[in-house]
């Protein structure tokens, strides 16, 4: 399929929400082997706000749903991690316009997600961060939409490489967020930010795969 429409990006950010929100256990297991174990919490509180605001609205445009998303858990998370998870979908929401979501459009967004990210929070590629499975997955999106307009494959692509880039985090240091303190002792264990942004990228292409039929 080439495209969501509204109604189709709205029922897929309330999918994705929930998915998340099954996955919170182990989020939050994954955060207290090198963190403070609030990771799983924390996202399901924006998840939950996020299906909250979204559910019952009627839009005019794919770009003011996710813009509602990121607002939505950048006001209940709160904490870094609320506004850089809220950053994703707003970076989507300002590259997004009209009555469609493009798998260009969705690249796009998130690719400028990705900026404002390392904006604020100041960590790059490698970082053992939510940006080591975004980045890659930006990339993969990017580069399928490029040859194929079909949002699934593109999704498929990037959810491969957002698994890949979860892996990747087991081999690095932490240099940000509360696992930053233990340096080479968090070594051997996945970053919980990158994991989520695994999840919600799973969860878009496993919507996108069933809208397709
Ligand atoms: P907290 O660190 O406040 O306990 P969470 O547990 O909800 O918040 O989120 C932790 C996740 O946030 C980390 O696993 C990491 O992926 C992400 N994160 C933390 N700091 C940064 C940062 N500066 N840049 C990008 N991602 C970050
Ligand atoms: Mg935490």
């Amino acid at each position: 399929m080439e495209a969501l429409s509204i109604e189709q990006t709205q029922a897929m950010i309330i999918y994705t929400a929930g998915k998340i929100l099954e996955q919170a256990d182990e989020l939050g297991a994954i955060d207290r082997k090198i963190g403070d174990g609030d990771h799983g919490i924390g996202m399901s509180i924006g998840c939950r706000e996020i299906i909250k605001i979204v559910k019952n609205k009627k839009y005019e445009t794919v770009s003011e749903i996710f813009k509602d998303a990121g607002m939505g858990m950048i006001q209940t998370m709160g904490g870094a991690s609320g506004v850089l998870f809220g950053s994703l979908f707003i970076g989507i929401a300002k590259e997004t316009s009209g009555g469609k979501l493009t798998a260009a459009a969705l690249a796009s967004g998130m690719g400028t997600a990705v900026k404002e990210i390392k904006i604020r929070g100041g960590a790059s590629l490698g970082d053992k961060t939510m940006l080591d499975s975004l980045e890659p997955a930006v990339q993969a999106l990017r580069q399928a939409s490029e040859t194929d307009t079909d949002l699934n494959s593109g999704l498929l692509a990037a959810q491969a490489a957002a698994e890949k880039g979860v892996e990747a985090t087991k081999k690095y240091p932490a240099k940000f967020g509360r696992a930053r303190t233990l340096g080479e002792r968090s070594v051997g264990y996945q970053d919980a930010g990158a994991t989520s942004v695994y999840y919600l990228i799973k969860a878009m292409s496993e919507y996108v795969e069933g809208a397709s039929k």
